[in-house]
């Protein structure tokens, strides 16, 4: 706005991974540890002073879903009643990926700050990283604010700049949470009621926190450093 140029955005210098993408980094970070993947958590309960999920029992539990279904989570568990309703007005914005083929560019991320554009970015991590194309196929996901049906999808990615062409899209519901002034607030009332318990709240939907993938790891490291092994 003030015509101010970028110096240390989080875009501006970075390591990326040869072979792997980003999953390169959390298969390098689990690796040794047993983690139980593909596993849907319904039921958090306490039983004296451990968590049991969904029958197992824990010492500790570190949260990183989504603080929306906390209380229903931990119904009977602990009395979250005086939250409900601040979780409940929580906003967030949700976001339709679009996979597709696209045309040879020197881009990674292309913003598209332009009205005649719903989508408001292209990445192009083929351009990171040549092992992220399919045998010289360069491909790219077109991201889309909110939900848009696969019609609006298509009559959009054929005005768009390099040809994308439709591979497949998802729409996720929750993936930009909105901060409003008391949020930190209410998250760091909630978290002094649940730590005392062993129970913490991390992550991006878990503290609502708009954080990216370096800044939600960084999280993990401080909470380990911090509360858990001090
Ligand atoms: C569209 C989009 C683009 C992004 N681009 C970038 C980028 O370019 N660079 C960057 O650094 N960051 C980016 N981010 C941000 C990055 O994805 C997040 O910072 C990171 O994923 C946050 O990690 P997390 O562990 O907090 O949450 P998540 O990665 O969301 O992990 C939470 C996990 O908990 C699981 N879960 C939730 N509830 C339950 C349950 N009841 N039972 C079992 N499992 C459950 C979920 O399935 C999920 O796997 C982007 C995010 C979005 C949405």
């Amino acid at each position: 706005m003030n015509h101010i140029e970028e110096c240390q955005f989080v875009h501006s210098s970075f390591y990326y991974p040869i072979k792997g993408g980003s999953q390169f980094l959390a298969d390098r970070l689990s690796a040794g540890l047993k983690i139980i993947y593909n596993k849907e958590i319904f039921r958090i309960t306490r039983c004296e002073s451990k968590w049991l999920v969904e029958g197992m029992e824990f010492d500790r539990v570190i949260f990183s879903g989504n603080i929306k279904y906390l209380p229903s989570l931990l119904a009977g568990a602990t009395n979250l009643y005086g939250f409900i309703k601040s979780i409940d007005e929580l906003e967030s914005h949700g976001t339709t990926s679009v996979f597709c083929k696209i045309d040879k560019n020197p881009f990674s991320w292309m913003y598209l700050p332009d009205k005649k554009y719903d989508a408001h970015r292209i990445i192009c991590t083929g351009n990171f990283s040549n092992s992220n194309n399919s045998s010289g196929i360069m491909t790219g996901t077109v991201e889309f604010t909110d939900y848009i049906s696969k019609d609006e999808i298509l009559e959009n990615l054929s005005r768009m700049p390099y040809n994308p062409r439709y591979i497949i899209h998802n729409y996720e519901k929750y993936t930009y949470p909105i901060q409003k002034a008391d949020t930190r607030g209410m998250i760091k009332e909630l978290k002094n009621i649940l730590e005392p318990l062993g129970f913490y709240l991390l992550g991006r939907f878990a503290e609502w926190e708009y954080y990216n993938m370096d800044v939600a790891i960084g999280a993990s490291m401080d909470l380990m450093n911090e509360k858990i092994l001090s």
